[in-house]
């Protein structure tokens, strides 16, 4: 045998003794002997460089050293999730995919894994790439680090597509926690709070061979790419299993909504006993016809449902409330709490939203609460312990000034929160307001900070977001921690700034209840912001999807003189008020007021390209034929039932080409 046959040959053994070991739970050789092969194999490895593999089983301990994680664009967005909490928002999901789909719906009901999700590209069975999700369109690049987890296969078995990603959760099981932190208390160093953040703060050491030290897992549940042939959610968890991977076996196929809710108490009570942290039950439509069918909203798909399982609950005293002021002046009460621990966190305050709230819960300074924490963040108050209320304690009034800038406070009709209508002379809205405007998701001002910001209006050098415009370097330099290269970079962020595209512009100007999808809408319609300025209600809610809320409060900010004049000033500046060329030209209003049906498998475009055209040029895409629809567009192999349904309702058909030479 040659060196590189047995180099390929204990690779080949190491990686069986490997899935064996930590995906099948069942080991056919002791500790001592792999241990005795990896060592051979390491130095076969290191005396014969040029065979050695970027996935060979030695990999598995680490080494590398990343110093920065280099930022890569998902190929396929990764999603986040819709939450849902009783049998009845289950329903009302069922009901709504029943819009779309004709027929039975069967559900694939999965554990919902608590903590760090990960996307792993496989290129002709070798790993190649494992991707944090970061915002969803972009993670960080956490190969070496995914490397050494050992239920991750660096290569697969079987047969497998040549290219895909397959999604995941990296947990940190409560042994492998508990252990961690006893090692971590006896160097006297802080034990971690919960599993999950510890778990995505290791995907991110720096040091490889760190992360190969902690027990980490891979709990794997989607498979994404191009043309596979993939039937059902339920068929890719079974061929994910084949080629290797580790994928929980407590994933049901379920027929109806009554087996999910069975599955969802099943496992409410049995997920106690699991080595890992659940928060609740994801629940996916299992034909994959079907899923795309439904497609995805802006943030998450349509055919898949989270169901959390109820929260951990404790009782605290309620101390006091502060009110804050957010950037459009809506006032949030926070309850100040006595410090408490709850499912792995400390706990000192909690939202109560607004004054109903308060009111509905009869909460008073110096009850004894009740405190929830969801999958959100910061803990929400359910009720009042009334046994333990003190006979002095008096109702809570609410507020009626602003606690910053003293102004009485409005509440509009029908609305539950309080608002400080001192739009530009109230500190923290003024302050918010430059804050929303500097945002990444907005103008994205590189070398610019919330806090610095604060300091900026503070200290009287901007009182809006069109100030920004003209700081010069020498106002800025003496403040506080501002070194000379950060005053330039700050100066610069603003300059590029300029470029940022109208949508992003109009979303930065921070109107109320226009976010970033909203936006996007107005841009595309308006396609400037003359327009958009003098455009009507009426015009308004006649855009699709913008309603008469969104309506008008574009009309109010619009109506103001001081936001005209601060408008202008942004427009001298130089910003972007304008769709630019490129996004134009995609654009045409040739199917204005038109509903397409697509159906069946096309050949020049996919159906999401399909959906696009068809949206670009002012059409709209509706799930199933009625009446009302127009168009369907035809692919091959399209049902006969369909076919039947088009005739009936006298729908007119058209091929793939027809339609391509209507938008031409
Ligand atoms: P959320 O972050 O609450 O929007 O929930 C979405 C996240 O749930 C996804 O990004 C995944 O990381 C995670 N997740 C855990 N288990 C599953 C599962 N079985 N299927 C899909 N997503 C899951
Ligand atoms: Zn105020």
């Amino acid at each position: 045998m040659t060196i590189k046959d047995t180099i390929l040959k204990l690779q080949e053994e190491l990686r069986r003794y490997n899935y064996e070991y930590y995906v099948l739970d069942n080991a056919s050789i002791s500790d001592f002997d792999f241990d005795q092969k990896l060592k051979e194999l390491q130095d076969l490895e290191n005396a014969h460089p040029e065979f050695k593999d970027a996935n060979s089983p030695t990999q598995r301990v680490g080494g590398a050293v990343t110093k920065n994680f280099e930022t890569v664009v998902h190929d396929h967005r990764m999603y986040s999730l819709d939450n849902s909490y009783s049998k009845s928002d289950l329903q009302d999901w069922e009901s709504r995919l029943k819009k779309t789909i004709e027929g039975n719906i069967s559900y694939v009901c999965e554990l919902k894994y608590d903590g760090a999700s990960i996307s792993i590209t496989y290129e002709n069975g070798a790993l190649v790439k494992a991707v944090t999700r970061g915002d969803g369109f972009q993670g960080d690049n956490v190969t070496a680090n995914i490397k050494t987890i050992p239920t991750v296969p660096l290569k697969l078995k079987g047969d497998y597509p040549a290219k895909f990603d397959i999604r995941g959760e990296i947990v940190l099981p409560f042994k492998g926690f508990e252990k961690l932190n006893n090692e971590r208390i006896a160097l006297g160093e802080e034990p971690y709070r919960n599993p999950r953040n510890t778990a995505s703060g290791s995907l991110k050491l720096q040091d490889s061979s760190e992360v190969a030290k902690r027990p980490l897992e891979c709990l794997l549940y989607n498979i994404t790419g191009r043309k596979l042939d993939i039937k059902s959610q339920d068929e890719s968890l079974d061929l994910a299993r084949n080629w290797g991977f580790n994928v929980p076996d407590t994933a049901k196929l379920c027929v109806s909504i009554d087996e999910v809710f069975d599955f969802i108490n099943e496992w409410d009570e049995k997920r106690k006993e699991l080595p890992y942290e659940t928060d609740g039950v994801v629940v996916k439509v299992n034909d994959l016809d079907q899923q795309e069918m439904l497609g995805f909203t802006a943030k998450a798909p349509r055919w898949a449902m989270a169901y959390k399982f109820k929260a951990e609950r404790v009782s605290t005293k309620l101390e006091s409330i502060t009110y804050q002021v957010g950037r459009t002046g809506a006032i949030t009460p926070v309850a100040n709490l006595k410090a408490v621990e709850l499912a792995g966190t400390v706990v000192r305050r909690a939202s109560l939203h607004n004054a109903d709230q308060i009111e509905k819960l009869d909460i008073r300074i110096g009850d004894e609460v009740f405190v929830e924490k969801g999958g959100e963040i910061i803990p929400k108050i359910i009720s009042v312990d009334l046994t333990k209320r003190a006979i002095e304690s008096v109702s809570l009034v609410y507020i009626s000034n602003c606690p910053e800038c003293h102004t009485p406070l409005t509440r509009a009709e029908g609305e539950a929160q309080h608002y400080c209508p001192n739009y530009n002379g109230c500190q923290p809205q003024v302050i918010g307001r430059i804050q929303h405007f500097i945002s990444r998701k907005a103008m994205d001002i590189d070398g610019l900070g919330g806090e610095t910001v604060a300091l900026l209006v503070e200290e009287g050098l901007i009182s809006n977001y069109a100030d920004l415009y003209t700081l010069k370097k020498e106002q800025i330099l003496p403040l506080e921690r501002m070194a000379d290269k950060s005053a330039e970079n700050l100066i610069s962020g603003i300059e590029a700034s300029k470029e940022i595209p109208f949508e992003r512009v109009l979303f930065a100007l921070g109107i109320r209840f226009v976010g970033e999808t909203v936006a996007k809408k107005l841009a595309k319609h308006y396609i400037n912001i003359e327009a958009l300025s003098v455009s009507t209600v009426d015009d308004l809610v006649a855009v699709d999807e913008i309603g008469v809320r969104i309506a008008e409060s574009v009309v109010d900010f619009f109506g103001s003189v001081e936001n005209v004049r601060v408008l202008d000033c942004l427009k001298s500046a130089g910003l972007q008020f304008e769709l630019s060329q490129e996004k134009l030209s995609g654009l045409s209003s040739k199917l204005e007021g038109l509903s397409f049906v697509i159906s069946g498998v096309f050949e020049s475009v996919s159906r999401p390209e399909l959906k696009e055209l068809v949206e670009k040029n002012g059409g709209k895409i509706v799930g199933s034929l009625s009446s009302k629809t127009n168009y369907l567009i035809a692919g091959e192999k399209m049902g006969p039932s369909k076919l039947q349904k088009a005739d009936k309702l006298n729908i007119t058909l058209l091929k793939e080409v027809e339609f391509l030479d209507m938008i031409k």
